[in-house]
């Protein structure tokens, strides 16, 4: 089968690899759309240490399923041609963490695109274990393939939202304007957030990508101060809610800043491993009564979700799709969403 091969850092060629067997309580799929994420991209330019070349890479996978391998127990019957979407994260199945069904926190979590063959090829195999954590979601009856290809991501924020409890009148506070903040920004709104402000000193592609969403108010922290342009559009009181989508330690100094009392505050994005502290005044938690969550991938309610957010429109996937390129062009589109020329660019690998 045709893959785009990871070689290693900046090396990522198209080869004809083994077409994969599907095993026992194993689930394969012909896979139409793999979109690149945020990951894909550090994984390209900084390697990761669960992906070892060579190694097909690529988590935000749909496709349609090609076989199904014996003894698969599932709640709904999955056979040829069902069109799917697929959970990343993939647990031990065997820890307290799996046992809750949060299989994203497992210790010894493997996830789709990464310990295992991921979805730059014309086939992935969903691993039994996956399987057995329901790891093959269904598409929505109407949802396209290519829209499908947003669930993954949708699903992070999701998780990341569940923690926030935003509400009607709410002001939410987004730093970083690449496609998951303006997910947050869109989450937050459908959930009655009635100020969205979104900020990134990238200001040229938040403004250009910002247009097509209603209701934002975008800021540049290069020219304005956040801290006092967020005080002055709450009255002095502050943000209930900030959100940091971003991997940029001064968004989460300055997040906890700009909280009201009773704030939340979500470090969505992590910190580069090796410069992850940041000082902050821990009296602004305490006499706040602020709450700091943090949010790593997701799991199969979060994609249940997403797919039924986004085919219901509440997530328009047409505003976060700028492009779509072919798995020849895989590169190219690796070095689009670095510069952050588009939203989400959709690697087709098949046209369904
Ligand atoms: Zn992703
Ligand atoms: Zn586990």
């Amino acid at each position: 089968m045709k893959a785009a091969v990871y070689h290693g850092i900046g090396d990522i060629r198209i080869e004809e690899i083994k077409t994969p067997i599907c095993g026992p309580g194993e689930v394969m799929v012909k896979v139409n759309y793999c979109a690149i994420c945020g990951t894909d991209v550090r994984i390209y330019f900084h390697g990761h240490k669960k992906v070892i070349p060579p190694a097909v890479i690529g988590h935000e996978i749909t496709g349609a399923i090609e076989e199904t391998g014996s003894g698969i127990d599932y709640p709904e019957p999955l056979k040829k041609g069902d069109k799917v979407a697929l959970v990343t994260s993939i647990g031990c199945g065997k820890c307290k963490m799996c046992g809750k069904g949060l299989y994203n926190l497992c210790p010894d979590t493997k996830a789709i695109g990464y310990f295992y063959p991921g979805g730059y090829a014309e086939y992935v195999i969903v691993p039994a274990d996956a399987v057995k954590q329901k790891a093959v979601i269904k598409l929505p009856e109407g949802m396209s393939l290519k829209e499908g290809a947003l669930i993954e991501a949708l699903s992070c924020a999701i998780n990341g939202q569940s923690y926030l409890n935003i509400e009607k009148g709410d002001t939410v506070v987004i730093y970083g304007g690449g496609p998951i903040g303006f997910m947050h920004a869109v989450l937050a709104q459908a959930s009655g957030a009635s100020m969205l402000i979104m900020a990134d000193p990238a200001y040229e592609r938040l403004e250009k990508f910002g247009k097509q969403f209603k209701g934002l108010i975008l800021l540049n922290p290069k020219k304005t101060s956040i801290k006092d342009e967020v005080l002055r559009l709450t009255d002095g009181y502050g943000a209930d809610v900030v959100i940091t989508a971003c991997p940029a330690k001064q968004a989460q100094v300055e997040g906890l800043e700009i909280l009201g009392s009773r704030g939340r505050i979500s470090f969505f994005g992590g910190l580069p491993k090796d410069d992850s502290f940041i000082n902050i005044d821990s009296n602004i938690i305490h006499y706040k009564e602020i709450s700091v969550f943090g949010a790593f991938a997701s799991n199969r309610k979060d994609f249940v979700r997403a797919a039924e957010l986004i085919s219901q429109k509440k997530i328009e996937a047409g505003k976060f799709i700028s492009r779509v390129l072919p798995l020849e062009q895989i590169n190219e589109g690796i070095e689009m969403v670095k510069a952050g020329d588009v939203l989400k660019c959709v690697v087709e690998i098949s046209s369904p």
